[in-house]
């Protein structure tokens, strides 16, 4: 079957620099795709290639078995693309129901029609998603909570569920970890494990490496904009590339443990460790 996203030598320029260099990538239906890489790798790049937020430079890609190259951000989320951003903004006056309400609203050309005929029902099927999100994060009963009230971990976890309000196959999440203690992180693996049993496949950039090698199936490793791995959890752990250019291991060590030259990223090993738990 054909994976639900497929990417191939796609590539992203800024100025000279290739932020996502011919990346190919595929995701898998049902799956739970992870991607790591240092800071500056090129992770966002890619989320905002797939939703429409960037301009692909060269290269191709499919999502559920279409192109989406020439479409706008608001036609790939028509077809199922959704994503969070780094930085969590909800409307602070809006209750959380309200919040994801918002994003729920999936319009389309016709929606008014429906909202003439049949009023009601348009209302309560949101009504109905949105409630169907709150409760596969598990936070139901934040529902009529003001965003002020929450904590940052909560905060987190709304802004999954809003992502997930207007229903998504593929949901791409940005550091949904970034400031949550361990409880909090521990709460969100489990959260995103049960998407998958929702029908939804899920795409996760991550820092917490604990997040990342607990819950993905499949990971993919960029550096300087190329992918440098892929493989299971336990494939990429072991991997002396990325162990050398990200995981941690001073260079040195990796040499000596595979008795391979000196890795060229080795400087980059030691401002990349001070983000990985
Ligand atoms: P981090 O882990 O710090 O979030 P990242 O892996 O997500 O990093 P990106 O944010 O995708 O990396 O950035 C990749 C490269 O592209 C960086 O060198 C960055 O400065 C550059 N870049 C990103 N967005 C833009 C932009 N809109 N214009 C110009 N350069 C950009």
């Amino acid at each position: 079957m054909s994976a639900l996203l497929e990417t191939s030598a796609l590539t992203v320029t800024y100025g000279g620099l290739n932020a996502n260099d011919a990346v190919d990538l595929r995701v898998e239906r049902g799956k739970l795709v992870g991607l790591i890489g240092p800071n500056g790798a090129g992770k966002t790049t890619f989320i905002d290639a797939i939703t429409g937020f960037t301009h692909v430079s060269s290269g191709t890609a499919e999502f559920d078995g279409q192109p989406i190259n020439d479409l706008n951000a608001a036609a790939r989320a028509h077809l199922g693309l959704s994503r969070t951003f780094q930085s969590l903004e909800l409307f602070e006056d809006l209750r959380v129901r309200d919040n994801l309400l918002v994003a729920a609203e999936r319009r389309q050309w016709y929606s008014f029609l429906n909202d003439m005929l049949r009023p009601r029902a348009g209302q309560r099927a949101y009504d109905e998603q949105v409630e169907w999100a709150l409760s596969v994060v598990g936070i139901s009963e934040l529902a009529d909570r003001l965003p002020v009230d929450l904590s940052h971990g909560q905060r987190k976890l709304v802004g999954v569920a809003r992502a997930l309000a207007a229903q998504p196959k593929l949901v791409l999440l940005d550091e949904p970890a970034a400031g949550l203690d361990t409880a909090e992180s521990q709460l969100l693996a489990r959260q995103l494990r049960s998407l998958l049993s929702h029908d939804i496949t899920v795409f996760l950039i991550d820092h917490d490496m604990g997040l990342v090698l607990n819950v993905c199936d499949d990971i993919y490793v960029l550096d300087f904009g190329r992918v440098i791995a892929h493989g299971t959890p336990a494939e990429v752990r072991s991997d002396p590339v990325v162990i050398g250019a990200y995981l941690g291991e001073s260079a040195g060590e990796a040499q000596a443990r595979e008795g391979t030259a000196h890795s060229s990223h080795g400087d980059r090993t030691g401002s990349t460790n001070g983000r990985v738990r």
